[in-house]
Order: structure tokens, then sequence, then C-alpha cells
């Protein structure tokens, strides 16, 4: 998603005449920050400390936007009128399109708080704090901080949803073939420990042709992975649609989503996972713990026993399909049963991948407000490193499942080993890490077929 941020920013940025740079040449130097966990946010602090003080710092991104603090707004009376059905009883704005230039202060800077005040404090070259729904507005801000900008371009509004990230790269290196295309944003789940409804707000799904149109923009600049985005992306309520479509497309090689919700899937979508080759077969599905109990508490709206009835479906397909996952460990009230069932549904469902995150309490949800976060640190650590331990035994079992097989695999960059030898890396259309040793730089950023040769828990080893 912040990929997808980034290029709405530098198109906005482009249209003004700015140039994307490296750190060392930037006058200015915008940061997209997460805020899932307290830990993203606290890399923010540390990175801002990198940032030399004679360049100018913008901050976007949901680090902002669940700080803001609607009573500012409230202090001007008419605006708060004006924007009266804007507000909702969450922390924060729908879309803005009617915005005046003495409105700015409101959307800006000290009206995300205390985070504003904390960081000028530290960073006085923090120059400009937004939402990233606002983006469509950055031209306006940029007036209001007495930038040069055209007046023509302070009219340009069109909002974040549908904004067409024209004449942008969506990183810095055009060569990359992966392009990232939220289909929606914000999300209704209310999940008890997630900051993201109050981060990105409530779901907003952008229409089939603006998705499209975005798509085939990308593949007419050589794209050939598109990875489609939702917080629930597959709630999208014409989710099949878009796959269809997209698969018809001939330039695509392969296509991605993430991520979804076991709820939201049809027979539809797992037909096409079976049938369709450049829908790669992998699924990541977050699944977050094996206990009814701790399932209930963050209000995830699925038990265990239809999780599995999910992974079956999965592997009833006649084509193979790798499952990766997102699982939390010691969230609040979790027993070591609780956490046994979480093992347990772990070694059903033989993920090949899991991410795994320690619990910490976010502000405004309904966790931090309601649940003790009672699991302790160490007790936290010592589950994390067993649920690690259990995926690696898994993942090399799977693995090894994949020797002599020929994949497609993207080769996306390389790095010196210890014997300071060239070693190239990327991963699988089934989403396994990669490498190998004897390759060209000039085959880099091509989708490619291998034949798998080794392996280890986390990685594939293969030969051209
Ligand atoms: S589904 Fe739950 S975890 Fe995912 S973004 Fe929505 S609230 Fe957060």
């Amino acid at each position: 998603m912040n990929y997808a941020d980034a290029a709405r920013i530098a198109t906005i940025l482009k249209n003004l005449w700015w140039k994307q740079t490296t750190l060392e040449k930037a006058d200015v130097v915008i940061f997209d920050t997460c805020s899932v966990r307290q830990k993203s946010e606290d890399k923010i602090t540390w990175k801002l400390k990198e940032i030399p003080t004679n360049k100018k710092i913008w901050i976007t991104g949901c680090m902002v936007q669940h700080n803001l603090k609607q009573n500012r707004i409230a202090e001007d009376k008419k605006l708060a009128r004006n924007w009266e059905t804007k507000f909702k009883s969450w922390n924060f704005i729908w879309d803005l399109k009617q915005v005046d230039l003495q409105d700015i202060p409101f959307l800006i800077n000290e009206v995300y708080q205390p985070l504003w005040t904390t960081l000028k404090k530290k960073f006085p070259n923090l120059e400009l704090m937004f939402r990233i729904d606002d983006v469509h507005l950055l031209p306006k801000f940029l007036k209001y901080l007495w930038y040069k900008v055209n007046e023509k371009e302070t009219k340009k509004l069109s909002t974040y949803m549908d904004l067409i990230p024209e004449v942008a790269n969506q990183t810095e290196n055009p060569l990359v073939k992966t392009a990232y295309v939220p289909i929606g944003t914000g999300c209704n789940q209310f999940c008890s420990y997630c900051i993201v409804p109050f981060a990105r707000g409530l779901e907003r799904y952008r229409s089939v042709d603006d998705i499209l149109k975005e798509i085939k923009y990308w593949l007419k600049k050589w794209k050939e992975e598109i990875v489609l985005l939702g917080q629930i992306v597959n709630k999208h309520p014409e989710f099949t649609k878009i796959l269809k479509e997209t698969l018809k497309l001939p330039q695509l090689k392969w296509l991605r989503y993430t991520s979804p919700y076991p709820t939201f899937y049809n027979d539809e979508i797992f037909a096409l996972h079976e049938n369709e080759e450049k829908l790669c077969p992998h699924i990541h599905i977050p699944v977050q713990s094996g206990s009814n109990k701790i399932l209930k508490l963050m209000n995830r709206g699925y038990t265990v026993e239809q999780f599995k009835e999910f992974i079956n479906k999965i592997r009833n397909l006649k084509r193979d399909i790798s499952i990766t996952s997102d699982i939390i460990v010691g969230f609040s009230n979790e027993t070591e049963e609780d956490f046994q069932q979480t093992l347990d549904l772990v070694e059903y469902s033989r993920f090949d991948m899991i991410y795994t995150g320690i619990y910490s309490p976010r502000p405004n949800t309904l966790a931090y407000k309601t649940l003790k976060d009672n699991v302790d640190k160490k007790t936290k650590q010592v589950r994390w490193k067993k649920i690690n331990n259990l995926l690696y035994k898994i993942s090399e079992e799977n693995n090894k499942k994949e020797i002599w097989k020929i994949r497609e695999a993207m080769i996306v960059g390389s790095k010196k080993d210890k014997n300071w030898k060239e070693i190239f890396y990327g991963y699988t259309d089934n989403f396994k890490n990669i490498e190998l040793e004897d390759f060209s730089f000039e085959e880099i950023w091509k989708v490619i077929n291998v034949k798998i040769i080794n392996w280890t828990s986390l990685k594939l080893f293969w030969q051209f």
C-alpha cells in the first residue's frame, strides 16, 4: 500500500515540476509511514534522526491520521459545520474536495496532536504533516506553505481513490516489474487489536473501470506482475470480475492480491486459482490465532473450524497452492492452551511462511480500551520463537517437495555472500525465496523458468 501511496505523492509533485531524486540531493524528504505496530512508529522516529537538518521533512501515512484531533477542527465552528457530513464518530474525516486556503491549518501539522508537537520539538526541519487521503490537496498545502504553485494545479482535485498515478514510478528503480494497485482502502471489520480503521478510515472501493485503467497503465510501462491491494481485498463487491478482466490482459505475467479474508472467498475465485496460470499459485491468508476464544476477542468473525474448511478447499484444488499467513502471539488473555491451539492450527494448515507479530496494544482500538495486555514480554518472546521453529520445520518439509520442479521465478537483485561471491535472489510464482550463484545482471527483473535443485527451510536453490 505504501508503494501505491508513494506513486500518488510522486504523481502530484511531478505535475508541479518537482523531481524525484536521491536522499543526498533531495531538498524535501517524504516519509509515508505505517503504524500497524508501535515498533513501526518507533522506526520512523529513529529514521528521522538520519535526515540532515538542511532538508525539509514531510510525514504522511497511517502514523499521522490516527493522531487527528477533531476538537482542533471543531474550534472553527463554520468549518466544523461545513464538514459536518465528513465527520464520523471515529477519529477521521471523509475525502475532502471543497477546501479553501483558510481551511488548510485544520488539515495539516497542528491538527495531528500530540505527534506534531513532539516531533517538531525534536526535528525543527519538520515542515508538513498530512493525511494520505488528502494527497490530492498537496498543491494547496504547498501554496499555503509559500511554495510557488501554479494556481491551475490547486484546482485539479481528484481524490486518493480516483487518482491514477500516471507519470510516476512506484519505486525509484524503473526496472522493477511489479506494480501495486489499490482496489480499495480502509476497513470496516474493526478487529479489536487493529489500528487500520482509525488510520485509513472506513472502506471505500474504486470502480472497476478506474482499476483496469491503472492496471493497463502499468502494463504499458512494462510491468509484468500486478498485485491488487486492499485491507480486505476480496471484499470489493466486484473482486471476481476484477480478477477475470485483469487475467485477460495479454501483457500480464503474474497476478496476485493481498490480503484476502477467508469469509469473502467464493467458488469462482477458487476455480480461477485452479485454472488460470497467470493467477499465482499462492494465497496469503492471515489467521491470527488458532483459538476460538482469542479469535472472538479479536473480533475476527470466523472460527477455527471455518478456517480449516477454507484450508481444505485450497488443498483440494487440482493445482498446488502455497499458503502463507499472519499470526499474533501474546494477545490479551492468551493462555498456554490457546497458544497450543495456534500451534495445532499451524501444523494442520502446513503454512509455507508465517509473519508472526508480537502483540502490542494500539491506541483507539477496542483491545486497547477494554483488554489488559496481560501476557508478559518473556512469554510472548518464547511463543514467538516456538511458532517460528515450527514454521521452519514445516516449510522445510514443504520446500523439499519442490525439488526438481520447473517453476517460474523473478530475480530481483543480488548481494555478496560471506566469501564475497555474488548471490542473485528473487521469488517464485508460489512466493518462495529463491537463490542462485551463476546468473547475469541483464536477466534481473525478468520472469524466467528455473529448475529447483536444493532447498532449506526458508529458501530454494535453482538452476537456470
Ligand atoms: S480485517 Fe481486521 S486486521 Fe485486517 S485491516 Fe481490517 S481491522 Fe485490521
